[in-house]
């Protein structure tokens, strides 16, 4: 474990509302009680399923998680406290232990509520990360495959506007429920923010099911990393080989989701030299940590990869290489566009 708290680490593909410690959604449980037994009924109940341990054996069961926790956390004081303690979690020194990374880029898609809209939500979350250094945590925001075209282009507005004011805003991601993929509807949401100069980041043949004409579209961008990227055919391998694109591998949510195959696909990834490197994805559920993910690199197959230690600093290093560059200055920005 000294090894592997020694390296430099970048976490770069955490979700914000699957991140948040269990410990901080009780307590927010536990202030939220209101006359409502309905609500208060609906809390108790995904409150209890993450405590008692997640078990997926559909991908709705994963994606049905989230409703309860976003009802915990629709305002403004909410937010803000939970988007510090998943900070905390990544790059501060929890327990005394070592802080599991050295830089942070946590996501996060903006939601709209009667309490606050997707700018002000974006503005509450980008004013914690901004109390901490630059080259210590940034934001990713995602779009959701299941929003419409009006919440996306909310979205992209919300985000470009306040990339160009100078936030801390690096990247644009795409995620949701695979299910809902639909590349034609967001695609052109993404080819906007890329033009305005932020790095793009897609979740990319996650499951089986997803079409290779789905990943084509998405590898057309091209985007500067990959979240996933499991089930890759080999044309689509040889061309994020090709062209150097850092994907962001999540082996114990695949784990959960798809069982081994993820772990034989990060294996055939790893040999075939494409740039990986691993990230938590969504710590509450799961119940992993970076540090944890390191440690599925060093185990031993079939669940590890067995991989040496110079392998590993290799992959950490190359995590680190992957991180979006910083925004240009405000000026520069203003220059571009003239
Ligand atoms: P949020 O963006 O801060 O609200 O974090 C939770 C959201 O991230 C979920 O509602 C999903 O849309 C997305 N998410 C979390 N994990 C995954 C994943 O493994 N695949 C795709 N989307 C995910």
């Amino acid at each position: 474990i000294a090894f592997l708290q020694s390296i430099p680490k970048a976490e770069l593909h955490a979700h914000l509302h699957g991140s948040i410690p269990i410990s901080v959604l009780q307590s927010l449980a536990r202030k939220s009680k209101t006359s409502n037994a309905q609500y208060n009924d609906s809390i108790t109940k995904g409150l209890k399923i993450l405590e008692d341990g997640v078990q997926l054996e559909a991908i709705d069961d994963f994606f049905g998680l989230f409703p309860a926790i976003y009802s915990l956390i629709s305002n403004d004081e909410n937010l803000a406290t939970v988007t510090e303690a998943v900070i905390e979690t990544f790059i501060g020194s929890v327990d005394g232990a070592p802080p599991q990374c050295q830089y942070l880029e946590l996501r996060t898609t903006p939601r709209s509520n009667r309490n606050m809209t997707r700018r002000q939500y974006l503005q509450i979350v980008l004013a914690v990360i901004e109390r901490y250094p630059a080259d210590k945590v940034a934001l990713i925001v995602s779009l959701d495959w299941r929003m419409k075209p009006q919440d996306a282009l909310e979205s992209l507005n919300a985000i470009v506007n306040l990339y160009q004011e100078g936030r801390r805003i690096v990247g644009v991601d795409l995620c949701g429920d695979p299910q809902a993929a639909d590349v034609d509807k967001l695609l052109p949401f993404l080819q906007s923010a890329q033009a305005k100069g932020l790095a793009i980041t897609v979740h990319i043949a996650e499951t089986a099911a997803n079409p290779e004409t789905e990943t084509n579209g998405l590898l057309d961008l091209p985007p500067s990393r990959l979240g996933h990227a499991t089930f890759l055919n080999d044309e689509a391998c040889a061309r994020v080989l090709k062209e150097k694109i850092p994907i962001e591998i999540c082996l114990s949510s695949n784990l959960l989701k798809i069982i081994l195959y993820a772990s034989v696909s990060v294996h055939d990834h790893f040999n075939r030299r494409l740039l990986i490197s691993p990230q938590t994805d969504d710590i509450l559920p799961f119940r992993n940590s970076l540090l944890g993910e390191y440690a599925l690199l060093l185990a031993k197959p079939p669940l590890g990869l067995g991989l040496a230690r110079s392998e590993i600093e290799r992959i950490a290093k190359q995590g680190m290489e992957s991180r979006f560059r910083p925004r240009p200055p405000v000026e520069a920005v203003a220059e571009q566009d003239d």
